[in-house]
């Protein structure tokens, strides 16, 4: 029996002590060998509506007598196990609807997996848009190299087939699933996707929990709209909403409340906040995306790195400056 106090770092201890005295059998081996991320959690949250986790971002999703509906889709090879899992536990051959919170490779990557095994595919207007230009932009990266790249060229990208500008949403047994479009955020074509019954939201990238964010500024994000866009999505639904995060630093949870989503959009703020100081005291761009400082009172971010930097001096800068 595992103590309760034993720490996941002991527990490795441990198991490698076991392994190494042969008490542990081959398949044990394997299983635990395999990296964190590509061991699949497939959890309930709340009245039928739960997370399923592997590599790339959190795929929220809803199972009841009315079949499966499942939002974003990771990779090619984590899709082909999450969409498994989703038939399997519906008992349906298709499912009813898959919703992408926005266009990102790791939310999107797996919708031709669930094509064919999928009703419809709903995102946002911009979704297609930008999925479209990114792999437009890949294809003459690759058009550009000389000698012609040996790899194959990343396959065309399966869009949303039903979009909408303001908000969406469709009624699956007893349950009722929303999308909603609140601005730009992390990309131009965020949306927070509702199960209203179960009170679970999946905010897709605009939720990171403790972890310094991709901020799409070619695809339309907004750091300064970000913030009230969480400020929004928190004031509007219900106090004990339980939240879906896209990502999550090492060791915290991809679910929280209304707290974390407040907390993400002081974050945000102070990191426009740190960037304006640096920038009016003339440092370069180069001199920002280079720091390694904490801010004050986020320092469960980690230290500073260029990616939420770049956009942020980018941002600022772009304006009247
Ligand atoms: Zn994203």
């Amino acid at each position: 029996m595992v103590p309760m106090a034993l720490t996941r770092r002991s527990f490795i201890a441990t198991s490698t002590a076991a392994l190494a005295a042969g008490s542990l059998g081959r398949a044990r081996l394997f299983a635990w060998q395999q990296p964190a991320a590509v061991t699949p959690v497939f959890k309930e949250i709340s009245r039928n509506v739960g997370f399923w986790t592997a590599r790339g971002g959190t795929i929220g999703w809803l199972i009841n007598p009315a079949g499966a509906v499942a939002v974003d889709s990771q990779f090619p090879d984590t899709a082909a196990l999450c969409l498994e899992q989703l038939l399997k536990t519906s008992g349906k051959t298709e499912i009813a609807a898959l919703i992408n919170t926005h266009h990102h490779g790791d939310h999107t990557g797996g919708n031709g997996v669930f094509r064919p095994k999928t009703k419809q595919i709903v995102g946002h207007a911009n979704v297609p848009k930008y999925m479209k230009a990114t792999w437009d932009s890949a294809m003459a990266q690759r058009a550009k190299l000389s000698p012609p790249p040996t790899t194959p060229a990343p396959a065309e990208p399966v869009v949303p087939d039903r979009t909408f500008t303001d908000t969406w949403s469709f009624e699956h047994g007893d349950e009722r699933v929303s999308a909603k479009y609140y601005g730009p955020a992390h990309t131009g074509g965020d949306v927070v996707v509702r199960f209203e019954k179960a009170n679970v939201a999946h905010m897709g990238d605009l939720m990171f929990n403790r972890l310094h964010p991709v901020i799409d500024r070619v695809n339309g994000a907004s750091i300064a709209n970000w913030t009230q866009v969480l400020q929004k999505v928190a004031s509007e639904l219900p106090a004990d909403t339980i939240y879906v995060f896209g990502h999550a630093g090492q060791g915290r949870d991809v679910t929280g409340s209304r707290a974390d989503l407040l907390y993400h959009a002081s974050y945000l703020a102070a990191l426009l906040d740190y960037v304006r100081t640096a920038v009016k005291a003339g440092k370069t761009r180069e001199q920002v995306i280079a720091s390694t400082d904490l801010i004050k009172g986020f320092e469960d971010y980690g230290p500073l790195i260029p990616r939420p930097l770049g956009p942020a001096y980018d941002e600022l800068t772009a304006g009247k400056l």
